[in-house]
């Protein structure tokens, strides 16, 4: 029986709008992927082939170090072919925060990569931060948004900040000692964590006035995304998100936004909440995160 309750819902979820969602994907450590080139490309197409599947255009955000060898220069042009954003993340990924890592050295080090990336497929120049980190002082900081502008460069923001690398870390762990691992409870761990860091940041764009802009959510290039990323493109179907394009997000205002937090960095939604002032209770940092998911999936087989 349908009862007046059943129905309401219904009719409140069906005109609810959906949330949105982009992929956006870090690093391209390639050698995570196999120890042949063989097996480093095969599972690169798959990657591919699935987003040809679902017609999904991401964003990939490429260390310069990870380019530099053939087989690198084969990945990134792969999906610079495919219609996929090809983006900055440095050449050495360096924190931009610790207090060694100057302006001078981190602009040269971000100049590198994009003496590879300008004549790629699919170059945007968009430039994230190795671990979102955005400098330590003021000065560091601007600097930093003021190269990027002269360079005609936004920050390919992160919305939906995640522990992914840790999950893969771990599942890399565990393929080792068992080539024969059976995964599927840790790929359930893995995708209600991509889930909740979805609901924390999607409550915050809410709150923030931001909630029609689709939210990058970030993940890696690794094994454990190679294995699953079709499930995480179907878990959050299923939450009720609908996936766009990565160049349809980075145009929304939302990404324009710059805010005044320091250290800066983190996930946009993450400084623009702590820059109100008004959420230091919820707003727990990356660090404490992943201690926490740490302990999860520690009790994991
Ligand atoms: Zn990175």
């Amino acid at each position: 029986m349908v009862t007046r309750r059943d129905l309401l819902f219904q009719i409140a979820a069906a005109s609810a709008t959906p949330r949105r969602i982009a992929l956006t994907m870090d690093d391209f450590h390639w050698r995570f992927l196999g120890s042949t080139e063989t097996e480093v490309l095969a599972k690169n197409r798959s990657l591919l082939k699935l987003l040809e599947h679902e017609n999904l255009q991401a964003a990939a955000f490429f260390i310069g170090g990870n380019i530099e060898a053939p087989i690198g220069r084969k990945v990134l042009d792969a999906w610079g072919a495919s219609g996929h954003i090809v983006a900055n993340h440095t050449w050495s990924h360096r924190n931009y925060n610790a207090a060694s890592t100057t302006f001078e050295f981190f602009s040269a080090d971000t100049a590198r990569t994009h003496a590879v990336l300008e004549k790629s497929r699919g170059f945007t120049p968009l430039l994230r931060f190795p671990a979102l980190k955005e400098g330590d002082t003021k000065e560091k900081r601007d600097a930093m948004r003021a190269w990027m502008k002269s360079a005609g460069y936004r920050n390919g923001h992160v919305a939906i900040d995640t522990s992914d690398w840790l999950y893969a870390a771990e599942f890399a762990k565990r393929l080792a000692a068992n080539p024969r691992y059976d995964s599927a409870p840790f790929r359930d761990a893995y995708l209600s964590h991509l889930r909740r860091m979805g609901e924390v940041y999607g409550g915050l764009a809410r709150e923030l006035a931001f909630g029609n802009a689709p939210l990058t959510l970030l993940v890696h290039y690794n094994e454990l995304n190679v294995r699953h990323l079709a499930d995480v493109l179907q878990s959050f179907r299923s939450a009720g998100w609908q996936w766009v394009g990565a160049r349809e997000a980075f145009r929304q205002a939302l990404y324009s936004q710059e805010a005044d937090t320091l250290p800066a960095g983190e996930s946009l939604l993450w400084a623009l909440a702590k820059q109100t002032g008004h959420y230091e209770e919820r707003l727990r940092h990356q660090g404490e995160q992943d201690k926490l998911e740490e302990g999860l999936i520690s009790n994991l087989p």
